[in-house]
């Protein structure tokens, strides 16, 4: 049997293209690119190529790059470097719907002293601007709120948000892991001073991502040792996957546009078929502005587990709810935040898809999805 995967909000694989870049750099090029030889100052040079290819998707310099770990490993960074940048500010701004990589990390502060402010967002997840503007004070040091949502798809509007802030000096970061190669992003016009991505939600490997700071933005390290990164994130480069994670933005880069209008037209085809063909269905998010690969769609009377079980006999991945938190029978909390109510949380799926998927994929979903809802739907107690 044939996977059928759409969870690339999870994770995705990594392209055949990214992988043939990495290889040589897991076998014969193995040496360290802070050594003084010249086996590894072409190490050292093959970074700096990847530091200009991330660049170049985000509208970006390459020496405001600084790779990191993960996603996660970038969020904290950004949100540690504010805090400890401006000691005399104890407030941090954020929204109820972030990443746990962001939510928890505020949470962790908030037990040490800081004042943190969880903006509310509307049914449609989109971003209460009224609380937000009341919310940013004197002792504000950081807002961090994620570009788009990885359960719902749903965009925040930066773009507004960043021009408040910048007139009141306090620092901007986006969690943009979900938004890299997906959609446009140009940092010469978006007024963000930090910026997070991560490697394998872009078809590159897991454990790698970058951290994006602005020029002349106080930073100030959070992991300390060597001297790598120019100082700002000690730690032997993965010279591997940094290479890969350079290749992958190239990629995106190249076929962005394409790609968003051909997963768009896959996105719509699967939503609008499953909702005409499966009664009360409802789609969870802003639909007019998210990003074109993600639906998170609720079927009342059905636990989502339920349905993931029975596509997984098909090999058709999908999620219920973020990929960290999956595992767990606790509703998500972006849509419990959302207002959605408890039974169609319990009924929510999210399809994400990529580059690989195929319309063959969509058509065998939207054959099997509408029997699936019923059968479950005639065993459940509360069945209709
Ligand atoms: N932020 C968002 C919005 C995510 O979706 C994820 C991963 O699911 C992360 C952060 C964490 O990224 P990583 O898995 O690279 O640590």
């Amino acid at each position: 049997m044939n996977t059928i995967y759409l969870d690339n909000n999870a994770t995705t694989n990594i392209a055949s293209e990214v992988l043939e870049e990495m290889l040589p750099y897991l076998k014969e090029m193995y040496g360290n690119p802070s050594s003084m030889h010249t086996f590894g100052g072409q190490l050292h040079r093959k970074v700096e190529e990847a530091r200009a290819k991330v660049a170049g998707l985000i509208g970006a310099e390459p020496e405001e790059i600084i790779f990191t770990s993960c996603g996660t490993e970038s969020d904290n960074t950004a949100i540690m470097s504010a805090v400890e940048s401006l000691p005399q500010k104890r407030h941090i701004v954020t929204s109820r719907v972030e990443h746990p990589a962001v939510l928890n990390f505020c949470k962790h502060l908030a037990r040490k002293g800081y004042r943190i402010t969880f903006i509310p967002v509307d049914k449609q997840g989109r971003l209460i601007l009224d609380d937000f503007s009341k919310a940013i004070g004197d002792d504000t040091a950081l807002v961090s709120l994620m570009y788009a949502n990885n359960e719902t798809g749903v965009i925040f509007p930066l773009m507004e948000i960043g021009e408040m802030l910048k007139e009141r000096g306090i620092l901007f970061h986006t969690d943009a892991v979900q938004a890299v190669g997906k959609i446009p992003i140009d940092l010469k016009k978006l007024p963000v001073d930090m910026l997070s991505l991560s490697g394998h939600k872009l078809h590159a490997p897991k454990g790698v991502g970058a951290l994006y700071v602005r020029k002349g933005t106080r930073f100030s390290p959070y992991m300390i040792g060597g001297h790598q990164e120019h100082g700002r994130r000690a730690g032997t480069e993965n010279v591997a996957s940094i290479v890969g994670l350079g290749r992958a933005c190239e990629l995106a880069g190249e076929n962005l546009y394409k790609e968003m209008t051909y997963l768009k037209r896959l996105r719509d085809r699967l939503e609008t078929s499953l909702l005409k063909l499966c009664p009360d269905a409802r789609v969870n998010g802003d639909v007019n502005n998210r990003l074109p690969n993600t639906t998170n769609l609720s079927f009342e009377y059905v636990e989502g587990e339920a349905i993931l079980l029975r596509l997984n006999e098909f090999g058709i991945c999908a999620s219920s709810g973020s990929a960290c938190t999956s595992g767990s029978l606790e509703p998500s909390h972006v849509l419990r935040a959302m207002g959605i109510p408890a039974t169609a949380i319990h009924g929510s799926v999210r399809f994400s898809l990529s580059r690989y998927n195929t319309e063959e994929e969509i058509e065998k979903i939207i054959e099997i999805m509408p029997g699936i809802i019923k059968e479950l739907r005639n065993l459940s107690p509360f069945g209709r």
